[in-house]
Order: structure tokens, then C-alpha cells, then sequence
């Protein structure tokens, strides 16, 4: 009950203020005092409004929509989300790596994909990119190349040297680097790509029978793309051109939509496939493992408070529902331990109560305390109990995403399988896939990369590497030095 005047401003605590306008003061010529305490709130709360970047992908936006299955897959998960006819509340945010939250939109880079599904087994999160691959394949290496995309010690500006350094210095980046120096670097807007799971994830079904899983969502829009010349210009124009974008579109009723479509391998056949189908450098051929269709995905909600929903959204990989486990993909392993740590670190302990993040279902988990609680603990705060807590049920809730390991601690790559090697699928992208006029811009932009600050020894390995890609592509970009 309140008896305030309606739509009176009040201060965070509710209580009416007596003016918009004007600070209290020792007469209106006279100095503030300082029990002016609404004063003080704006003044403070105005200082902390600015939460930390996100450390890669800190520049993005995103909206809410739904997803709903359009084909059975139950044959392969039992997964809540993935069941007949199943609609369920999504959150998206898509985003650039290496650029700071004000950096620009169209800045070549890859695109992050991450989406939160509020099931009914709890929340799933997909955190992927608008790439089927990644530069890496150890997680041992991933702070170092993002440490190379970001900005240098010295002069706090972003190097090309740097990226080609560590580039050519890894070989296994040659099918990311390939497909990031392509039209499909600089996607036109985010409803113009693709996302794609890049890591393999297993599927368990109701009989317990497991399969390994990679996801792509086409873009129901068209993939599109910005050539080099047109996004240097869009950024100097409008640095939030796809942020402006998605905003837009949703808000004028033309809601963007996915469908997701999934590669099946059989549990077993990963054992002995000619290459690691878990190394995250590689995708499955379509000819080996086509693609199934699951439902759409579709966004037709904007934010109302941008900060609040989008910007304290927390994806994090390790939230898998049943039916739904990881592989052996080491990257993914890695993962689904740094996201969670990175939003502690970013939002604090209890991140998950931020609205954006709970669950839209029951939460009977035996968490307490922390900065910023919001969810009440209950007594009893231990399990087992004979109290009447909550009690897990492994019959209901098996743990059947699981497989076999063996051998002595090691620091070591994959063991190599017959078509394991670092160029083939660059290869293979560049030669098979792109036509002329795409290889002639592919040949532009990484001419234009390198002549950006690249210097020697870098740029001839930067030459090398392009040829162990594609031979006649190499050449032709070292022709132009
Ligand atoms: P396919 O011919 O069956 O598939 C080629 C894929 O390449 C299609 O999914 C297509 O996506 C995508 N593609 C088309 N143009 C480009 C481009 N300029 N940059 C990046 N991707 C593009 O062949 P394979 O499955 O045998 O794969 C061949 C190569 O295609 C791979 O080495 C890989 O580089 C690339 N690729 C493969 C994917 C896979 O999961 N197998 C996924 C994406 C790329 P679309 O349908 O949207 O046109």
C-alpha cells in the first residue's frame, strides 16, 4: 500500500522527493549541505553504474525470443528443451572479441553465438560464435591469443604484428584465420550469419544410448556480409551499426530467426574417425555427418533495461541439462570452468539471481550467503539431512554423459589420426568453397592486414603459412610486397 502522489520521483528507498531540479542549498545563491542525501545517491550510484568489460567479447548486445522444436530428436536426447513441439524462452547476445565495449561493430573478427535456453530441467546455455572452428585447440593457449588480438603493453594499441606473430607461430589458427580473412569476416549484421556450437557436445537419450552433436543455426535471413572497405567506413559512422541493427528490426515487428540444424556421430564411431572429431581446429564434413533439422529460433523481444538484461547476462557453457554432457573437446573442458569463474569475478558470486540469469525454473540447491544475495537459504544449509531438504534422485537423474579415459598424465597434443594435419580444411575452405571473386577479396584483406604494421621475421612466415594453406593464395599475397 502507498499513499505517494502517483509518479512521484522517490529515491532508491522509496521515499518521495521534493524536487528534480535542485540541490538543497543554503539559500539559492548559498553552498549544498551535505545531508542533501538524495544528492548524494545520484552522485554515487552515477559513479558505479559502469560494471567491468567482459574480457574477450565485451563489445555485443542481444534480445529474448523462443525456441521451439520443429523435428524429433528424441531418438538422440532426452533433453527437456529438444522434446517434441517444445517452446522454450530463449536470451541471446551476440558480440566481437577483441574490442572494448565502445569499440566498433565492424571490426573483423569472429562473432560470438551465445544463448541461454530457461528450460524446464534448469537453464542450457550454448556459448558459441558465428564460426564452426576456433584458433586454438589447447585452452592452455587461449589467454595468449587473446592476449595477441588485444591491445600491446607499451603503447596500449592493437598490433598486427602481434596477431600474425602468434598466428604463424600456431598453425592450427591456419582454418580459423582463413575463414576470419573472408567475406564471412565481417558478417553485414548479426541476422545475417550463422552460429554454430564450434565444440562437440554429447546427447543421451531416455535408453541411456549416447551421440556426439555439433549445432548450427542458419540464418534465416541470408548470410551477408561488409567488405573491408564498407565496414572501415560504418565504423567511423556508426560504431553500434549492429547493435542499432538488431535493435531496430525487433523493434519494427521483423523478428530474426535461426534454425537449428545438428551433426550426429555415433557414440562410437569418434574412436577411430580419421581425424579427432573433438579438435575444435576442425568441422565434420558435411558428406560424413549431415545435417538434421531441430526447430527455430526466434528473437522478438528487446531489452528494456540494456544493462540489466543484456549486459549482466552470464552464458556459461557448463550449463548442461540431462540429455546434454561435453566431450572430450579439451577447449570445451577448459570452458566450463573459466566462464562461471569469469562472471564471479564480474557480477560477483550470486550472478545467477540477476534476472537475466535465474532459472524459470525451481531452484533447490543448498548455495548461501555471498555478496549481493537476493534468493532466501532455508534451513537446513547441509545434505544428507533427515530435515525434509532437498535430496538428489540418481534413478530420476543419472550421470550418463560420461566416457572412458586411460593412460599416464601427460602435456601432449591429440594423438595424431591419418588425416590430422593443420592446412587441409583451410585448404579446402579457400579452394573448394570460396569462388574467384571471394579468394580475390580474401587475397585483398589480409594483403591490407599485413601491410598494417606487419614486420620481419613475421611477415615472411606470414607468407609461408598462406601457402602451406593454399599455394597459389600464398604466392599472390607475397607478390604484393
Ligand atoms: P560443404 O560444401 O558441405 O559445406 C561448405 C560450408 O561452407 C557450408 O556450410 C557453407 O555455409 C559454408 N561456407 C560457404 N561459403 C563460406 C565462406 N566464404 N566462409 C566460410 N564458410 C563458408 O563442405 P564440407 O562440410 O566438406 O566443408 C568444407 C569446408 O567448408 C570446411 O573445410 C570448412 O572450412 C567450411 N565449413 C564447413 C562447415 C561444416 O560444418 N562442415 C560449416 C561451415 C563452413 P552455408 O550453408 O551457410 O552457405
Amino acid at each position: 500500500m502507498s499513499n505517494q502522489k502517483k509518479n512521484n520521483t522517490t529515491t532508491d528507498a522509496g521515499i518521495p522527493v521534493a524536487s528534480d531540479e535542485h540541490s538543497l542549498t543554503v539559500g539559492p545563491d548559498g553552498p549544498i549541505v551535505l545531508h542533501d542525501h538524495y544528492l548524494l545517491e545520484q552522485m554515487a550510484n552515477f559513479n558505479r553504474e559502469m560494471i567491468p568489460d567482459r574480457q574477450p567479447h565485451a563489445k555485443g548486445s542481444g534480445a529474448m525470443g523462443y525456441f521451439e522444436v520443429t523435428h524429433d530428436v528424441s531418438a538422440y536426447t532426452k533433453a527437456a528443451v529438444f522434446q517434441p513441439k517444445t517452446k522454450t524462452d530463449t536470451l541471446i547476445r551476440f558480440s566481437t572479441v577483441a574490442g572494448e565495449s565502445g569499440s566498433p561493430d565492424t571490426w573483423r573478427d569472429p562473432r560470438g553465438f551465445a544463448l541461454k535456453f530457461y528450460t524446464t530441467e534448469g537453464n542450457y546455455d550454448m556459448v558459441g560464435n558465428n564460426t564452426p572452428v576456433f584458433f586454438v585447440r589447447d585452452p592452455l593457449k587461449f589467454q595468449h591469443f587473446i592476449h595477441s588480438q588485444k591491445r600491446r603493453a607499451d603503447n596500449g594499441l592493437r598490433d598486427h604484428d602481434m596477431q600474425w606473430d602468434f598466428w604463424t607461430l600456431s598453425p592450427e589458427s591456419a582454418h580459423q584465420v582463413a575463414w576470419l580473412m573472408g567475406d564471412r569476416g565481417i558478417p553485414k549484421t548479426w541476422r545475417n550469419m550463422n552460429g554454430y556450437s564450434s565444440h562437440t557436445y554429447m546427447w543421451v537419450n531416455a535408453k541411456a544410448e549416447r551421440f556426439w552433436v555439433k549445432y548450427h543455426f542458419k540464418t534465416d535471413q541470408g548470410i551477408d556480409f561488409l567488405t573491408q572497405e564498407e565496414a572501415d567506413k560504418m565504423a567511423g559512422q556508426d560504431a553500434d551499426y549492429h547493435r542499432r541493427d538488431l535493435f531496430n528490426s525487433i523493434k519494427e515487428g521483423d523478428y530474426p530467426s535461426w534454425t537449428l540444424k545438428v551433426q550426429i556421430m555415433p557414440f562410437e564411431e569418434a574412436k577411430d574417425y580419421r581425424f579427432n572429431p573433438f579438435d575444435l581446429t576442425k568441422v565434420w564434413p558435411h558428406s560424413d555427418y549431415p545435417l538434421h533439422e531441430v526447430g527455430k529460433l526466434v528473437l522478438n523481444q528487446n531489452p528494456t533495461d540494456w544493462h540489466s538484461q543484456i549486459d549482466q547476462a552470464a552464458f556459461e557453457p557448463n550449463n548442461m541439462i540431462p540429455g546434454i554432457g561435453p566431450s572430450p573437446d579439451k577447449m570445451l573442458l577448459a570452458r566450463l570452468m573459466s566462464y562461471a569463474d569469469a562472471h564471479r569475478a564480474r557480477l560477483g558470486v550470486n550472478y545467477k539471481h540477476i534476472p537475466a540469469n535465474a532459472p524459470k525454473c525451481p531452484v533447490r540447491s543448498y548455495s548461501k550467503g555471498g555478496a549481493m544475495r537476493i534468493n532466501l537459504a532455508t534451513d537446513p544449509v547441509y545434505a544428507p539431512n533427515s530435515k525434509g531438504g532437498p535430496h538428489a534422485d540418481p534413478q530420476s537423474y543419472p550421470q550418463n554423459d560420461v566416457w572412458s579415459a586411460d593412460g599416464e598424465f601427460v602435456r601432449a597434443a591429440y594423438t595424431k589420426r591419418r588425416d590430422d594435419d593443420d592446412w587441409g580444411q583451410a585448404h579446402t575452405l579457400v579452394r573448394e568453397v570460396m569462388d574467384d571473386a571471394q579468394r580475390d577479396r580474401l587475397v585483398s584483406n589480409v594483403v591490407g592486414h599485413l601491410k598494417d604494421g606487419v614486420t620481419e621475421p613475421v611477415l615472411k612466415r606470414a607468407f609461408e603459412y598462406w601457402r602451406n594453406i593454399d599455394k597459389e593464395v600464398g604466392d599472390r599475397i607475397a607478390k604484393e610486397f
